[in-house]
């Protein structure tokens, strides 16, 4: 059981902690949950491998979610295990014989992504008397400005292979669905408008129907410098559009699958400040750890600074951040502002770290952030609300 905190500050009073902490906002998560449910035109899976932390995910289990996007054996186990009401699908579009044939017959996983004809042979083969198998077929689709990731180089079939293996499977007594990702932290709902496009392109060349359409996740979080991006609400919209043109099956179920954008704003992390040398700052986690897409996405994160015993400066400064391993990898890129009389043994909340950051951390060189208190205020940039309730 995490320990519960009013704030991150209150928990600092408390532990004075030497270590990194996960300030995890449950109220945050709650909230989030609630907006994708309500707003989505049909079924939200959360995307497990953006942050796979116990709590976040029964978090959002207590706020309704119940399907979960999973990728690998011990994802669908955690699931299965801890939610047994709750659906894992198996997202990943290769897969080894034995991960399916156990996801199927231990774990009762029903739905299974696949890009190719021998993956679709593979799933068929060990899945060979499970009932009501339901096969998605991963498409690529065309890279769009503005994301972080582009998630359809590596995975996806083409328009003309989609077609078949939708057929394939529908001729198998499969039921079958179509599914795409525009890439993450996608800034433009135009993605999903096109990509739906090509969603119908291949159903005219399948001449088949299918039961389920999946447009992935890849919705943004608001990062420093993503003041202009777009609301839930546009990408929803142009989804709902762009579904319906598509003249779907009424019983069709749309899936959705966010991972960053479910997560992001509901966790910060404390770090502590163990040395300052003129503007840099050496501190207990570093792009190793909470902080690596920093670098790999170019993400920017908000920072305040809690200081015991006495105020900080008013004014502020840019400050370099280093990282705690033994190597000048180990920088995080860009300045923080903080004020300027920034010492040894303040400590910073940095915050928006709630995707990709515990999921993605290492212990190289000993180092990795592992503790995880929960905290009942906002998120910073959005403490001039009044608190929410946690109701
Ligand atoms: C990573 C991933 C997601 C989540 O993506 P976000 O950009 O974090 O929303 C969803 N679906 C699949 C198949 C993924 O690989």
């Amino acid at each position: 059981m995490e320990r519960r905190f009013r704030t991150a500050r209150a928990m600092v009073e408390a532990l004075t902690p030497g270590y990194p902490v996960y300030c995890l906002r449950p109220h945050v998560l709650k909230r989030t949950a609630a907006r994708f449910l309500e707003l989505f035109p049909g079924r939200v899976l959360y995307a497990v491998k953006c942050n796979p932390h116990p709590a976040v995910l029964k978090g959002l289990y207590d706020a309704g979610i119940r399907h979960f996007d999973t990728a690998s054996l011990p994802e669908i186990a955690q699931v299965r295990e801890n939610f047994p009401d709750s659906g894992a699908y198996f997202m990943h579009p290769v897969k080894s014989r034995a991960q399916i044939h156990a996801a199927a017959k231990v774990y009762g996983v029903d739905t299974f992504v696949v890009d190719h004809m021998d993956e679709l042979t593979k799933v068929l083969e060990q899945t060979e008397g499970s009932e009501g198998v339901t096969i998605m077929v991963r498409i690529t689709t065309p890279k769009s400005e503005g994301v972080l990731y582009h998630l359809a180089a590596k995975f996806g079939a083409e328009a003309q292979e989609a077609a078949v293996m939708l057929r394939e499977a529908r001729s198998r007594g499969c039921q079958v669905g179509l599914a795409f990702h525009v890439g993450s932290q996608c800034l433009a709902p135009e993605a999903y408008e096109k990509a739906l496009e090509i969603c119908g392109q291949i159903l005219d060349m399948a001449g088949t129907p299918i039961q389920y359409l999946d447009v992935g996740g890849g919705f943004p979080a608001s990062y420093l410098g993503t003041a202009n991006m777009p609301p839930l609400e546009a990408f929803m919209d142009v989804i709902d559009k762009g579904a319906k043109k598509l003249k779907l099956r009424r019983d069709c179920v749309l899936m959705c699958e966010p991972g960053r954008a479910m997560v992001a704003e509901a966790m910060s992390l404390v770090v502590q400040v163990h040395l300052r040398k003129g503007d840099r700052l050496y501190i207990n986690d570093g792009v190793y750890g909470s902080f690596s897409e920093m670098v790999t996405a170019g993400i920017r994160l908000p920072a305040e600074l809690i200081r015991l015993g006495g105020q900080p400066a008013k004014d502020l400064a840019p400050f370099v951040l280093n990282g705690p391993t033994c190597d000048s990898v180990d920088v995080l890129p860009g300045h923080f502002e903080l004020p300027s009389d920034v010492r040894e043994g303040d400590w910073i909340e940095i915050d928006r770290l709630g995707a990709y950051s515990f999921a993605n951390a290492t212990r190289f060189n000993g180092f990795y952030p592992e503790t995880l208190v929960t905290v009942e205020d906002e998120p910073i940039g959005m403490r001039d609300k009044p608190i929410a309730s946690a109701a």
